[in-house]
């Protein structure tokens, strides 16, 4: 099946939706015309488009579910140019100086099953779009539960629930002191961001934000 994968890939390119440009299930410039989401998250959270549009969840789900990985690039760049503008204003205000970058981990189950993390791939896109001027903190934190998949729990408290203890910060000594910058293709809830976010405080990271590419 993989092999086969493989093949209608080699067959099939990456074409951007909207303009057919070659390369990945979206371009960058057809994304910077998709629109942000209508209400915000929490005020640490920071997505970049509507996740109901259908292009932009179009090429999230490829990127995560059929190894069409041309796109992490994309969304790196995305999220890079948002992060710096963020980053400009918080290290003015709060200190908010030498962030690592944290993917927001799956399960060992799940990424053997899928070869990959999606959100592991846009940080590692990240830290080189970057030049290394946003480090990727690989593995600051790991999964160690297996969940339902948020999306098909619908209540806010169930899934709430759902999240609780399902991550645990590794390199503590790696945390410590330090600011961090989550990273995930898309954010609901946030019940998800949130967990990780305490996880990461509770190892003594110092202040901990969220970039996802849609909401
Ligand atoms: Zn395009």
């Amino acid at each position: 099946m993989k092999a086969l994968k493989a093949i209608l890939q080699l067959l099939f390119p990456e074409y951007c939706a909207v303009c057919k440009r070659a390369g990945s299930s979206i371009c960058l410039e057809c994304l910077s015309q998709e629109p942000p989401p209508e209400c915000p998250r929490d005020e640490w959270i920071f997505s970049l488009h509507d996740y109901r549009r259908r292009t932009v969840r179009t090429a999230i789900h490829r990127l995560k579910y059929e190894n069409r990985r041309g796109t992490s690039g994309v969304f790196a760049e995305a999220l890079y140019g948002a992060i710096l503008e963020e980053l400009s204003e918080l290290s003015l205000l709060e200190n908010f100086s030498d962030p690592i970058l944290a993917p927001v981990p799956i399960s060992k189950a799940r990424r053997k099953e899928r070869g990959y993390n999606q959100s592991e791939l846009i940080s590692r896109d990240l830290e080189r779009i970057s030049n290394g001027f946003i480090k990727n903190g690989w593995g600051a934190l790991e999964k160690t539960r297996e969940t339902e998949h948020q999306a098909r729990i619908y209540h806010r408290a169930e899934r709430m629930a759902n999240v609780t203890e399902t991550f645990a910060a590794k390199n503590a000594e790696m945390i410590r002191g330090r600011n961090l910058v989550l990273v995930d293709d898309v954010t609901t809830t946030g019940a998800t961001l949130a967990e990780a976010r305490k996880i990461l405080l509770a190892a003594g990271a110092r202040r901990v934000i969220a970039f996802t590419v849609a909401h």
